[in-house]
């Protein structure tokens, strides 16, 4: 008799998973609580769905599964991948080593996913949430909302964590694993803005500019980013600050004194005490003596920052620059390097892209089955595990989803 599996989920990870175990000769059913399935993919990578990149490694992940990301990797990584998507007829286009479908259609992702679980003929129970899960004299019970319950074999959760809602990972499956007796490591909103405590963003809101973040709680360095920085109303965004985000969110969490230093300059390497940086500022101060401070900061960055800088350091826009003290021109240059805001929130689950925390990885094997109950899986951000941005949250979910099918489909690795 076929295996029977059921998918909790059909996201990323459980349609990848449940492709793996049908290919291996399992009878595969997908409950999905949305009334279609992989919802979230079509929002991916601006509509273009980054799937994977081609520099892979558990230093670009967090949580206590980076060592399954190690072990899970060395058969399921990147390469394998990519296979897996154009052995279904997806071409691919690279970016700088980031993936993406040559269409620049996160739909294509999604397409071809479809026509897979169709031609496997998997069982696919949309509109239909697991609401409990138990074991039974070998067999799983599901049951959902609708009150209906089914047995199984076997059982993979996959139902993401609680990142973008709207997509449908509410949470439910953080319930589900904690009622069979999983440690749920504390969730916290990744891969977000940060919403800061100065009362000057809606001066600077809407620029971009490029700069080095230097992360801090109570004064210890976390991490360090360089990119484009965005401005927002509320705080600070963009790539980098998405980068910083799930070590704000803990730091905050254990009530630490969280900051961002910003340096507008970051080619002058070595900080304020550069040599050529103080050589910049000494010949500016020079040869731009005749001009007013609006006018001497004109060019060097963006100007509202410029200003921003000016009214910092307690210069007038209309003051003369011969007028300008000493204290008040050092003050300047240290704050182009330094300028440092106060982080007093993550942007909530709504906005951010990927849940941190979930299901402890202490608690699976390298099969991905749970330690606790043997034929029950887990699959993607539902684990406490989550990657940096560039492709990283998805490769986790294609690798953990067909090592989890492969597993449960055949007690293989
Ligand atoms: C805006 C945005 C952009 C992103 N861009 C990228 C990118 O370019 N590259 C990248 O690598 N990552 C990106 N990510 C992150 C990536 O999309 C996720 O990490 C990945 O999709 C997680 O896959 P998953 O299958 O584990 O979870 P999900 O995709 O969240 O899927 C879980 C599924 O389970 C269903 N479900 C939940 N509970 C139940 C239940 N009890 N019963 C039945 N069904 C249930 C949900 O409806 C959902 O369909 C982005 C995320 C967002 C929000």
């Amino acid at each position: 008799m076929e295996r029977t599996i059921a998918v909790a989920g059909g996201g990323a990870a459980g349609m990848a998973a449940a492709i793996q175990a049908a290919r291996l000769g399992a009878q595969v059913t997908i409950y999905e609580r949305n009334d279609r399935v992989g919802k979230k993919i079509l929002s991916t990578g601006n509509g273009k769905c980054n799937f994977s990149n081609e520099k892979m490694g558990a230093e670009f992940y967090f949580g206590s599964g980076t060592r399954l990301v190690d072990t899970l990797y060395k058969t399921t990584g990147t390469a394998e991948t990519r296979k897996f998507f154009e052995g279904l007829g997806m071409r691919v286009k690279e970016k700088n080593g980031y993936l993406y479908p040559a269409s620049e259609q996160a739909a294509t992702v999604l397409d071809i996913l479809r026509y897979e679980l169709e031609n496997l003929k998997i069982r696919i129970h949309t509109n239909r949430q697991v609401t409990g899960l138990k074991r039974h004299k070998g067999l799983f019970a599901v049951e959902t909302a609708d009150g209906k319950k089914e047995k199984y074999d076997a059982v993979i959760l996959a139902c993401g964590g609680m990142a973008a809602p709207k997509t449908g990972s509410d949470g439910s499956g953080f319930t589900l694993a904690q009622s069979l007796g999983h440690r749920i490591i504390p969730v916290a909103p990744a891969l977000t803005a940060l919403r800061c405590r100065e009362d000057f963003y809606k001066r600077i809101s809407g620029v971009r500019c490029d700069a080095r973040l230097i992360l801090k709680a109570e004064g210890r360095v976390l991490r360090t980013e360089r990119g484009e920085l965005q401005w927002t109303d509320y705080g600070i965004s963009g790539i980098p600050v998405f980068q910083l985000s799930r070590l704000a969110a803990y730091a905050l969490q254990e009530g630490k004194h969280t900051t961002v230093e910003i340096d507008f300059l970051p080619d002058y390497a070595n900080g304020k005490d550069d040599g050529p940086y103080k050589a910049f500022w000494a010949d500016r101060w020079e040869r731009q003596v005749n001009q007013t401070a609006e006018q001497f900061v004109t060019g060097i960055v963006n100007k509202k920052i410029g200003l921003l800088l000016l009214k910092l350091a307690g210069i007038k826009e209309q003051a003369q620059v011969q007028d300008v003290p000493i204290s008040g021109r050092k003050r300047l240059a240290e704050l182009y390097k330094s300028l440092t805001v106060t982080v007093k929130g993550t942007n909530s689950f709504e906005q951010a892209q990927v849940c941190a925390g979930g299901v402890d990885c202490a608690q699976v094997t390298d099969s991905l089955e749970s330690t606790l109950v043997p034929g029950l899986f887990f699959a993607g951000e539902i684990l406490d595990v989550d990657g940096v941005c560039g492709g990283y949250n998805l490769q986790w979910a294609w690798s953990s989803g067909i090592s989890a099918g492969r597993a449960a489909a055949t007690g293989l690795l």
